[in-house]
């Protein structure tokens, strides 16, 4: 039981991280912004991790994201806690992001670019696939039982942690910017370094979110890492405050 519970909770957290990095490195700073540049041998797993394990349709996040930072906390946002609330925000962007996501005229507007390649069309494409699938393995390695659960805690983890940025990081918290959006330096370093929001707003295309001294990135040690192995290469940094 004891050893169930630890092999799960491990489970839990390495796919959380992986996700985590996977949306704050390809999915946001590669596909939405351009920020940097990565290698297929990088991207496909990573396309590989967020289909498995949150079944996220790629041209759906990025058109979404991308209207948010074209109406950020005004009306067009779709998922603003400026104008729903902290609380609805936190506990249903699920909803938010969904009724977004399905407006076809979004995904025209803002990602024409995205989701059009031959994987995304037979594979990466297909959400629910992706997330049976993740669900078949999590349940072969951990047991059915643990590894449903598992794979239950996991996916409301990765769902609770997106609710966070897209409301406490435009409610709550420190800003070196003057925008809507703000700093939560523990969120970020759960996050991949989503957490440094007040900066991401003022310098979107940044690969980097660090900006001021003290804060720290989780990500760009590893796209610095894969830049140094010829994987990556960052297109546009904003610079660093003293
Ligand atoms: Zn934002
Ligand atoms: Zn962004």
């Amino acid at each position: 039981m004891l050893l169930h519970l630890l092999y799960a909770t491990i489970a839990v957290v390495v796919a959380v991280q992986l996700s985590a990095f996977a949306t704050s490195i390809y999915l946001h700073r590669a596909l939405a912004h351009r920020g940097v540049y990565l290698h297929p041998v990088v991207a496909l797993p990573m396309r590989l991790q967020l289909w498995l394990w949150t079944g996220i349709n790629t041209k759906e996040w990025v058109a979404v994201h991308r209207k948010h930072h074209r109406h950020t906390d005004v009306e067009g946002d779709p998922h603003s806690p400026v104008l729903e609330g902290l609380w609805r925000i936190l506990l249903g962007n699920v909803y938010y992001y969904t009724r977004e996501a399905k407006n076809a005229e979004t995904l025209k507007t803002f990602a024409p670019d995205i989701g059009n390649d031959w994987l995304d069309r037979h594979i990466f494409g297909f959400g629910l696939a992706g997330v049976i699938l993740g669900i078949a393995i999590f349940m072969l390695i951990l047991g059915p039982v643990w590894g449903g659960a598992a794979f239950l805690v996991q996916a409301s983890t990765y769902i609770f942690l997106n609710a966070v940025i897209n409301g406490a990081n435009h409610a709550i918290g420190k800003q070196n910017f003057d925008n809507t959006a703000t700093n939560l330096g523990f969120i970020a370093l759960l996050t991949a370094g989503e957490g440094w929001h007040n900066n991401h707003h003022a310098y979107p295309t940044s690969a980097r979110f660090s900006i001021s001294r003290g804060e720290f990135d989780p990500s760009w040690p590893v796209i610095k890492m894969l830049t140094w192995m010829r994987l990556a290469r960052p297109l546009k940094l904003a610079p660093k405050m003293e």
